[in-house]
């Protein structure tokens, strides 16, 4: 079976910026001449702030940059480990590396596929020296046991909410858990710019103070360099202006990806597949992911129907070739196992239901056999 159909992508950026003034934006920026650390950087830290509930925002160039910043602020020392999940891209393992120290890989929960309390009450023992939780694929990880472990442990934890923007458990948004937060404002994010930028977010203001300080040459004040370690990490104007006019539409795009999923998550129930575990407040369906044995059939099958696929993520972090089999002794089976089954789905702001259809029989069509 050929399809002469369009094929659905898994993001479009045309469709999720469809009918917003990004260039009346970008035009504001132009007549300023402003296009560092200006008026519309300082607006939108504010109003990101307040949107997710932590006293100080502080924008960065993007989100790795984000979570290096936010360990570099918690003084990490060289060698220190660093407690993080291995299914999720290696985004924390380049930032740990970036700031000196050690990935500490703690297993995932079977259901949610993020951080597992237990897991990580035992990676404590090891005593690393800060914990970073990723609320993978949009979905918030069990957050407030996470807390509560590290908090008793005395040691702090940050948030990666590079895909969990506005997602939300008894009123609190991803962000206003632990201790530090990072964002990433890439263009496919939750809340994209058009080009990279990033955030960190923390109620603490000593921490506030020395990102502000880190993410711009160590200054305290212009010319006064008063901590080592600073580098050149800004969001710059003209993406701050775009993601003011973003932000106000968070929520209607959020709600949009969880009616997709939720859909999905209808239409897929009988089926031999593992599905997101949550369509509600805490699930800002970033990505839709289902995990199936018969992932690259089902793959083949959909790019035949003219549905784009992919695999957030295929390798699990200690079965990396950087690493040179420096993990061979480790085993996470949830973690691996996630790497081996899991493929996703389009479903962003924008997507048109007729589309959210075709994906639906799609992918009924290839377990009914005639994809099989
Ligand atoms: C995208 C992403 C990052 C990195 O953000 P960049 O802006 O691309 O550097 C970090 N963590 C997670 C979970 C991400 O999805």
């Amino acid at each position: 079976m050929t399809s002469n159909k369009r094929t659905i992508p898994l993001f479009s950026s045309a469709l999720a910026n469809q009918g917003i003034d990004l260039a009346g934006a970008m035009r504001r920026v132009l007549e300023s001449n402003s296009f560092v650390m200006g008026k519309e950087v300082a607006a939108f830290e504010a109003e990101f702030a307040a949107y997710t509930g932590v006293a100080h925002c502080i924008s960065v160039a993007n989100g790795t940059d984000a979570l290096e910043l936010a360990l570099r602020a918690l003084d990490l020392q060289p060698g220190q480990q660093v407690a993080c999940v291995a299914n999720a891209g290696f985004y924390s393992a380049t930032a740990i590396h970036l700031a000196g120290g050690v990935p500490l890989y703690v297993e995932v929960d079977e259901q949610s596929l993020t951080m597992a309390p237990q897991a990580l009450e035992r990676a404590l023992r090891d005593k690393p020296a800060a914990v970073i939780a990723t609320h993978l694929y949009g979905q918030l990880a069990d957050i407030e046991q996470l807390a509560a472990l590290c908090r008793s442990a005395g040691v702090p934890l940050i948030e990666d909410c590079a895909q969990s923007h506005g997602a939300s458990r008894g009123g609190r948004r991803a962000g206003s858990f632990g201790d530090i937060a990072c964002f990433s404002f890439y263009p496919t994010k939750n809340l994209g710019a058009l080009g990279d930028g990033g955030a960190v977010l923390t109620a603490n203001d000593a921490l506030a103070a020395r990102l502000r300080a880190l993410r711009q040459y160590g200054w305290s004040k212009k010319y006064e360099v008063a901590m080592l370690g600073g580098g050149n990490s800004r969001l710059d104007e003209l993406q701050a202006a775009l993601l003011r006019e973003k932000l106000p539409l968070l929520e209607q795009h959020n709600a949009r990806r969880r009616a997709i999923a939720a859909r999905y998550n209808q239409a897929f129930a009988k089926l031999p597949l593992r599905l997101p575990v949550s369509v509600g407040a805490d699930f800002a369906a970033h990505l839709y992911v289902v995990r199936t044995e018969r992932r690259e059939g089902l793959r083949a099958h959909l790019a035949e129907c003219g549905v784009a696929t992919d695999v957030h993520y295929p390798i699990a972090d200690i079965r990396q070739p950087a690493f040179g089999g420096r993990y061979d002794g480790v085993s996470l089976p949830v973690s691996e196992a996630a790497c081996a089954s899991a493929m996703s789905l389009p479903c962003f702001p924008g997507m048109p239901d007729e589309d959210v259809e075709r994906v639906v029989e799609a992918v009924a069509a290839f377990f009914s056999g005639a994809g099989a």
